[in-house]
Formats: structure tokens, C-alpha cells, sequence
């Protein structure tokens, strides 16, 4: 059985003070609901890491940053290892994000060593992928996507390949209050299924957590997580508010 994931993304939100509030009001109402089928992660800033870590219970929220350097360690003023992010308590790492891709120039290439370097600090990535609103017009999403994820993650190992979790997330969705519909969450999911049953073989395809991220919030969750393909999603700002963070989580 594939794991549920819901994770928040809390991009550059929340002082330390209000990221701490934000995690224990989540840690109180998933310890009050249940959902114990879900694994909930919260992607917080670097900064917050550590605190947040301390303020939830570790065997049912896991903690994520929202990036990691390229380059193991040295002289790189302002970035953060995968190892430091590991020290921290983090267990996961958000990678590929759309945002990161187009305002801090993220290729390929520098997603490649950014992967390797939080697999081999035990982290697990959160790999996103998805096309912008032109590809979706030419109706070349699916190849692009595929081809986002055969330039990165399916260079990996099947043994590595198993350690990610993907997250498809069409970059006309996010932030923007269009959510692709449950019919097109489900193409492209069962596209990426797919092609991670051609290059790695079905047992692989069917253990991958493929998470859905694009303006998810609770009115629509539902909908989307019904999907058979669609394993939990990966929220931004429905994340910043611990009720409906949980209303999402409640989808399930
Ligand atoms: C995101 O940026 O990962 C995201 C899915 O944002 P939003 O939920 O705000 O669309």
C-alpha cells in the first residue's frame, strides 16, 4: 500500500514565533482527529526547523525544508547542506518547487546533486514537477513532465528511486486559486505512473507516493485524493492555517 502524504509548504511565511504556533496547533488537532493513515509533513523555513521539531510529535508529523544546497559543504556563504538540514531533525526536503525552478534558476543539473545529496544524508525529497499554463494550452504536459522527471529522478537508482516522493504540481494552479480538475490531476498522475512503470518496473510504480499541489484546499481535497492515483498533496498557502491544513488532511 502506497503512504498518504499531505504536506504543507510554508514558503517565506511565519516568524519563528508564528511557525511554532502554526506547528503545535497542527500537532494538537492531529493528535485530537486521527487520521492515522496519513503522514503529515510540514515544510517550514530553515530557520524554523529545529523549533518545530521540538513542538509536534516526531512519529506523526515530519518536518521538511523547502530546499538544500548543491554542494555538500564549504565555501558557499547562505546555503544549507543536506547534512545540516538532516542534523536539524528534518526528514524531508522539498526539491524542484516551480518557484525555485524560475527565480533562482534551478536546472536540472543542480537538481541532480541537490537529489544525491539528500539521499545520502537520509533525507527524503519531495520531487516536484509540472508544466506552466502555455505547455498545457499546446497539450504537451504529459511528455514535458515525464521529461522534467527522465532529466532527474529517473537517472536514480530503483533502490534511490524508492526513497522520493513525487509531487506533481501544474504551475497554473499554484497560488492561483485554479485547481487542475480531479480528471486532470488524475491523467497526469496515472501519465507519471506510467512512466515510472516503464523505467523501474510496477512494483516500484505502484510503492511511489505521488502527492497533488496546485491551489488543494478542503472544499476540493476530497475530489482530488478520490483519484487512484492521486496519493495526498503538497499545499502552500492552505498550509498557513493549522484548521484548514487539517480539513485538507480530512480529504482522505
Ligand atoms: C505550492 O507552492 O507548493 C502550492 C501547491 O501552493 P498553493 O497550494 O498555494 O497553490
Amino acid at each position: 500500500m502506497r503512504q498518504k502524504i499531505v504536506a504543507g509548504n510554508w514558503k517565506c511565511n511565519t516568524t519563528l514565533q508564528e511557525g511554532v504556533e502554526l506547528a503545535k496547533a497542527v500537532d494538537a488537532i492531529v493528535a485530537s482527529e486521527g487520521a492515522d493513515d496519513v503522514v503529515v509533513v510540514l515544510g517550514t523555513p530553515f530557520t524554523h526547523i529545529t523549533k518545530v521539531v521540538e513542538s509536534v510529535n516526531t512519529d506523526r508529523i515530519g518536518v521538511a525544508a523547502q530546499n538544500c544546497a548543491a554542494e555538500a559543504k564549504g565555501a558557499f556563504t547562505g546555503e544549507v547542506s543536506a547534512e545540516m538540514v538532516k542534523s536539524t531533525g528534518a526528514e524531508y526536503v522539498i526539491l524542484g518547487h516551480s518557484e525555485r525552478r524560475e527565480y533562482y534558476g534551478e536546472t536540472s543539473e543542480i537538481l541532480n546533486k541537490k537529489v544525491a545529496l539528500a539521499l545520502e544524508n537520509g533525507l527524503t525529497p519531495i520531487y516536484c514537477c509540472g508544466e506552466a499554463l502555455d505547455i498545457r494550452e499546446a497539450g504537451t504536459h504529459n511528455e514535458y513532465v515525464v521529461n522534467q522527471l527522465e532529466e532527474t529522478v529517473f537517472q536514480l537508482s530503483a533502490e534511490d528511486f524508492k526513497k522520493i516522493v513525487i509531487a506533481y504540481e501544474p504551475i497554473w494552479a499554484i497560488g492561483t486559486g485554479v485547481t487542475a480538475s480531479s480528471d486532470q490531476a488524475q491523467d497526469m498522475h496515472a501519465n507519471i505512473r506510467a512512466a515510472i512503470t516503464a523505467k523501474f518496473g510496477e512494483e516500484v510504480a505502484e510503492e511511489t507516493s505521488i502527492l497533488y499541489g496546485g491551489s488543494c484546499k478542503a472544499s476540493n481535497a476530497n475530489e482530488l485524493f478520490a483519484n487512484k492515483d492521486v496519493d495526498g498533496g503538497l499545499i502552500g498557502g492552505a498550509s498557513l492555517k493549522a484548521e484548514d491544513f487539517i480539513g485538507i488532511i480530512n480529504g482522505f
